[in-house]
């Protein structure tokens, strides 16, 4: 027999078994539950005004750890179902576990199945899921981390994208082979750092598997203290996303040999996310909405509603493969005239420290922009053909592989076009 949960009225210290309604699946600031009781309706009334402040805030706590969990979930699904690695082997040297990728042409890929048979577990699945994935994660999953925070943005202080160094002495670590030789980059990790009216701040760390941390959402100053070496620079929410679209536009300088088809198929995945996204929410209810159910309701609208990123992005791929991979590509916009570059920028170290544009307190040109090129809304006009010349243009700067292929594809009369 269950026992039944005692603890003092928080009005009268009298031992009590009534919680406050209002905040019964409310959570504390490491996401336990924090129930607040009372002996009865004239001692909660007495104790309302005080208790109000915290009753929001158990509640804001509840839908951000949850929200945390869908977001990384979403992740995780994202990576499964459009993994962009050719893993050869994967073994274990201790606690380190050792990942062999091939390098590969333009003749293969840019996907791949995950090797599912070759991982001996879902921690070894998640860790392999999220290599080398940081700047991916706040990056492909904005739109929905907005639709996350949107139900309880009034108890939002802030939410910014955070750049740091994980303390790999205290992590377990994995080690990816390209082509036999080792990757030692440092490599930037990026959370979401949310801070509530109460100032209290929780990393969102979604792609933190790779370091063994599995956790969705932790309080910020444990995350700093346990995982961190150095918390690098802070962006506003969305900068991650507005830099995956300005590479998109050839606005940076990428690695020689950089596959640039890896992050046009991301984009293309991550429209198809978003539109499942916008599907189950008319289909069902507003995501914020999903995690303010009662627990068992929201357990199972979320595999629900992650089944369905996962059957829609899934097809997705399936019609991207089965129809010779076509990409579509953004062009410059209008007014920008520079040549585009390619050298290094993600997921390489940061040798100049670049002025860091915001979407939040940054230029309206920008927001223009990012309206224009409609990356980020949903398509509601056709998409214009680019000609090879525009594409062309686009590319000028990249590396040669890259220009082949581009050109390849234009001459092939590829569904080339932009939003
Ligand atoms: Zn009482
Ligand atoms: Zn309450």
């Amino acid at each position: 027999m269950a026992a039944i949960q005692k603890a003092a009225c928080e009005a009268c210290g009298r031992a009590s078994t009534t919680r406050c309604a209002g905040c019964i699946e409310g959570l504390d600031h490491y996401g336990q539950p924090s129930p607040t009781y009372y002996c009865n309706k004239t001692c909660q009334k007495a104790h309302w005004t005080e208790h109000k402040a915290d009753c929001k805030l158990a509640n804001t706590r509840k839908v951000l750890y949850r929200g945390g969990e869908l977001l990384q979930k979403a992740f995780y699904t994202f990576r499964d179902v459009a993994f962009d690695l050719k893993i050869t082997s994967v073994t274990k040297q201790g606690e380190a576990l050792i990942v062999h990728d091939q390098c590969i042409d333009m003749s293969q890929g840019p996907l791949f199945r995950f090797p599912d048979r070759m991982v001996a577990d879902e921690v070894d699945k998640k860790s392999i899921l999220t290599l080398n994935a940081c700047n991916d994660a706040p990056a492909y999953l904005h739109e929905l981390s907005k639709k996350v925070f949107q139900g309880v943005s009034g108890q939002i202080q802030q939410i910014k994208e955070v750049r740091l160094l994980v303390d790999e002495k205290k992590c377990r670590s994995v080690k990816l082979y390209r082509n036999r030789k080792l990757d030692d980059s440092d490599y930037f990790h990026e959370v979401i750092k949310v801070a509530l009216s109460d100032s209290a701040a929780y990393a969102l760390d979604l792609a933190g598997a790779q370091y063994g941390q599995l956790k969705s959402v932790i309080p910020f100053e444990d995350y700093a203290r346990d995982y961190v070496t150095v918390v690098c620079s802070e962006f506003d929410h969305g900068w991650h996303a507005n830099d995956f679209r300005e590479l998109l536009m050839g606005k940076h300088d990428l690695p020689a040999g950089y596959d640039v088809r890896i992050p046009l198929i991301a984009k293309e995945v991550t429209q198809a996310l978003n539109y499942a996204v916008q599907d189950w929410e008319e289909e069902n209810e507003t995501v914020s909405h999903m995690l303010d159910q009662k627990q068992p309701v929201f357990a199972s609208k979320l595999d629900n509603f992650l089944g369905r990123l996962r059957d829609d992005i899934r097809a997705y791929v399936h019609h991207f493969e089965s129809n010779g991979s076509k990409f579509s590509i953004l062009s410059a916009s209008d007014g920008d005239a520079g040549k585009p570059s390619y050298g290094d920028a993600i997921k390489t170290k940061e040798t100049a420290k670049r002025a860091s544009p915001s979407l939040g307190s940054g230029t309206s040109s920008m927001q223009e922009e990012l309206r224009r090129a409609r990356f980020f809304d949903p398509v509601t006009e056709p998409p214009k053909q680019l000609t090879e010349k525009e594409l062309r243009k686009n590319f000028a700067g990249a590396p040669k592989g890259v220009q082949e292929f581009v050109a390849k594809f234009a001459a092939g009369g590829g569904k080339v076009h932009q939003f």
